[in-house]
């Protein structure tokens, strides 16, 4: 966004990092950003215990390879799904930043949720607003300041383990995280270790690294100055409205000024320090914490509200309503394409996984009756969250199958390893190579399909 020769920059960016005291300002953003935030804290946090066809909603065991999204369970066979359903994800968070730039950051994101809803919440209630904050940081070590700084950092390490609990349940799995946490230490000695890793970095985020996690740690808010555009909806001060800028006194409200009184409220606010009047700025996580703030100012004032609001670069030079890009519909064109893939696999996935293989290294051997056989192994993954009792049958019912060890009941998600003997009436045999069609049923309904190739003498 371009910056106006009236809105140069009025602070100096020093490379010591500032400590930030950001002033909470109840607004009507606010409220609505507090009002989503604890539905994601309940969802957060209930989440790990929420089952859908007794599968957990979210699952991502990395360890044992199996990942479980709103209920469906994702194999390592279902890798390729895994890529797509990344790709259009990353898609849309593309088509989303070129629309509404970093509003994921200050309104969906866990690290400003628990930042500045949950943490700083804490902070302000043992501490004080800014002021008193400031003041405490900068006083001497008195007992009250030892107080509030050690209850403040206690209740802060129990959230951040209470926070590590949860996450690792995603990771391990409900029914793990209260193994690891009733049985002894010795028999989950890794979980033990990950429980305290992460609370450690839980802790040092948001007690000390807080804004620079989005600052300067996070490669989404890096990111954000290659999607975006002039026609992107963003925080943005509407600095034709409200340059120049001046401090008034109430007799001189209707001085020949911009809207803009320079009360620095909207920079006090700022959870990241910036002042948006600067422009747009890789700092700003679009909290929209200004906004509140300066129509709270401009209210008091009687002008129109909305100085600092979502504006594009667009929208503030031409006056000119938002509107849908040829770049946008472009990635909104590939994005539907992708879940559109996506959801034509997701459906067709069947509810095991076959693979046979012809014993390697073995040729044919020759049966009584008249019958050429070869050896084969099959992996049999039951995918569903039920016990399944599967047999083999080939297409050809005239193929006989002889089982070294049979295929018996396979519990949910369970895998399991076969050997058997495919028995082709030699009549049957055309070509030193035939393709056989086989089917995994349970009674008469069809699970899986394989096809695997038979060798054998030609007649
Ligand atoms: S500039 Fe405004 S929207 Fe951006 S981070 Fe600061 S307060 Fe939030
Ligand atoms: S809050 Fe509004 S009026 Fe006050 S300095 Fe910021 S932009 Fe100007």
């Amino acid at each position: 966004m371009t910056i106006p020769e009236t809105n140069k920059p009025d602070t100096v960016k020093t490379e010591k990092r500032q400590w930030m005291y950001p002033v909470v300002r109840q607004g009507k953003l606010y409220r609505y950003r507090s009002w989503l935030s604890y539905f994601f804290l309940v969802l957060f946090f209930a989440g790990p215990y929420l089952r859908i066809h007794g599968n957990p909603v979210f699952l991502f065991n990395i360890m044992e390879r199996r990942f479980v999204i709103l209920g469906q369970v994702f194999w390592p066979q279902d890798f390729f799904l895994f890529v797509l359903g990344m790709l259009a994800l990353v898609v849309g968070i593309v088509l989303f930043t070129i629309a509404f730039g970093r509003i994921f950051c200050g309104w969906i994101c866990p690290q400003t949720i628990f930042m500045e809803m949950v943490f700083r919440k804490i902070e302000i209630w043992i501490e004080g607003d800014a002021k008193q904050r400031r003041k405490l940081d900068e006083g001497p070590w008195t007992t009250e300041k030892k107080f509030k700084k050690s209850s403040k950092h206690i209740l802060f390490m129990l959230l951040s383990f209470i926070i590590a609990n949860t996450f690792l349940a995603y990771i391990t799995g409900s029914e793990n995280l209260f193994k690891i946490v009733t049985e002894p230490v010795a028999e989950h000695l890794s979980g033990f270790v990950s429980i305290w890793i992460f609370t450690g970095v839980f802790y040092l985020v948001y007690s000390q690294a807080r804004e620079i996690v989005c600052t300067v740690i996070c490669p989404y808010g890096r990111l954000q100055g290659v999607f975006t555009d002039r026609h992107t909806l963003m925080v943005a001060y509407n600095y034709l409205r409200g340059e120049p800028r001046g401090k008034r006194s109430r007799q001189q409200i209707e001085a020949p000024k911009g809207d803009c009184v320079d009360c620095g409220l909207c920079v006090d606010v700022c959870p990241t320090g910036i002042d948006i009047r600067q422009g747009t700025q890789l700092e700003c996580i679009n909290c929209t914490a200004c906004i509140d703030a300066c129509n709270q100012v401009m209210e008091k004032i009687n002008r129109e509200i909305n100085l600092i609001g979502f504006y594009s670069e667009e929208t503030i030079t031409k006056k000119t309503k938002p509107r849908f890009t040829a770049r946008m519909a472009g990635y909104s064109s590939v994005m539907f394409l992708l879940f559109s893939v996506l959801a034509y696999f997701v459906l067709q996935r069947s509810d095991i996984d076959l693979t046979v293989l012809r014993s390697a290294g073995l040729l044919y051997q020759e049966q009584p009756g008249g019958y050429i056989s070869n050896i084969y192994n099959a992996d049999i993954i039951n995918k569903t969250n039920r016990s399944q009792h599967i047999s083999l049958v080939a297409d050809d019912p005239a193929i006989k199958i002889k089982y070294i060890q049979p295929t018996g009941t396979l519990a949910k998600e369970e895998s399991n390893k076969i050997t058997f003997f495919l028995l082709v009436p030699a009549s049957h045999i055309h070509s030193v190579k035939t393709d056989i069609k086989l089917k995994a049923v349970q009674g008469n309904k069809v699970l899986g399909n394989a096809t695997t190739t038979f060798i054998g003498p030609i007649n």
